[in-house]
């Protein structure tokens, strides 16, 4: 067995920090954790089968499955109904628990436009078994985001048009005043379940007109002003 003279030292090489652009050139914004508010469009939450009124509540993807703007997701296995999600991604460069609608609003660094991708098909079968929805939306490649806009000063948005098109087709279209829960809600609500930190994402919900994707789509997602995210769906990964 190999012994090793410096017992600070990894034993394997580290894994790559995980990063998404801030603007076009302007560093580098390291990703902590990604949070997700699952229903937080009224007309979602009904064409998922839910009420409105029902509370948003939320999960997570691992760092690692980031996609940046450009890139291809190469077809996830074990699904044939891979859905697109268009969602506003909050940023944060602090964080902290139980925050206050300050201290919420103040934390974030940026914003950006992001895809919640979705295996769809095996999400309904977690949910029907009443098992986590991990396996429908914690899948590599599917935390999807553009480059972001640092906030510098400006309120967070209230309104504001998101959309996406697949092949040119504009699939969702809606409003960011649509959100049941605005930021600073859903970042003071987050706080209550968990520490909040410097390098966390959280993708805000999607808007009505979900649906599925398949190998060679151009599917494009814009936010008002905000940079947009464009990703091409490619052949499985054959290893
Ligand atoms: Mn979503």
């Amino acid at each position: 067995m190999n012994t090793t003279t410096d017992s600070t030292a990894f034993v394997i090489e580290p894994p790559p920090q995980a990063w998404v652009p801030v603007g076009h050139g302007n560093g580098r914004f390291p990703v902590r954790r990604i949070y997700c508010v699952g229903r937080n469009y009224a007309e979602h939450a009904r064409e998922m089968g839910g009420d409105d009124r029902d509370p948003p509540f939320f999960f997570q993807k691992p760092a690692d499955a980031i996609l940046h703007s450009g890139g291809v997701l190469p077809y996830p296995p074990l699904t044939e109904e891979l859905h697109h999600e268009v969602e506003l991604v909050l940023s944060l460069k602090a964080g902290g628990g139980g925050l206050s609608a300050d201290a919420a609003a103040n934390a974030v660094f940026g914003l950006a436009v992001g895809i919640d991708f979705t295996r769809r098909d095996l999400q309904a079968v977690a949910k029907k078994a009443g098992k986590p929805w991990e396996i429908g939306k914690a899948f590599d490649h599917s935390a999807a985001i553009a480059p972001l806009t640092p906030l510098g000063g400006e309120p967070l948005p209230t309104s504001g048009e998101i959309s996406l098109s697949v092949n040119g087709e504009v699939r969702q279209q809606g409003d960011l005043r649509d959100m049941v829960w605005g930021c600073v809600e859903v970042i003071q609500t987050l706080s209550k379940h968990y520490r909040l930190a410097p390098g966390d994402l959280i993708y805000t919900g999607t808007p009505a007109g979900v649906g599925p994707v398949v190998r060679g789509d151009r599917v494009s997602a814009n936010i008002a002003e905000l940079s947009e995210l464009s990703v091409t769906i490619g052949e499985p990964l054959s290893d």
